[in-house]
């Protein structure tokens, strides 16, 4: 699933960056230009206060986040 995704106010280029929820991959698109998120569940857009509940959620260590002695 590729697309070239564009901003919807401004139309500059589109970061995106993908995180794995324990409900599967949560994408947030950020504009290059006017700094404007969006994210993407795996059927449809989502919030970001939805993001940061089901990352509370997850039990997985995420890719980014500072190792945990176990
Ligand atoms: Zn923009």
């Amino acid at each position: 699933m590729s697309r070239a995704a564009k901003c919807q106010k401004c139309g500059g280029a589109l970061v995106s960056i993908s995180l794995r929820v324990t409900s599967g991959d949560r994408t947030m698109y950020s504009c290059s230009k006017c700094d404007n998120r969006t994210w993407d569940a795996d059927g449809g857009p989502t919030q970001l206060a939805d993001v940061l509940g089901e990352l509370a959620a997850t039990k997985v260590p995420r890719r980014n986040g500072r190792a945990k002695a176990e």
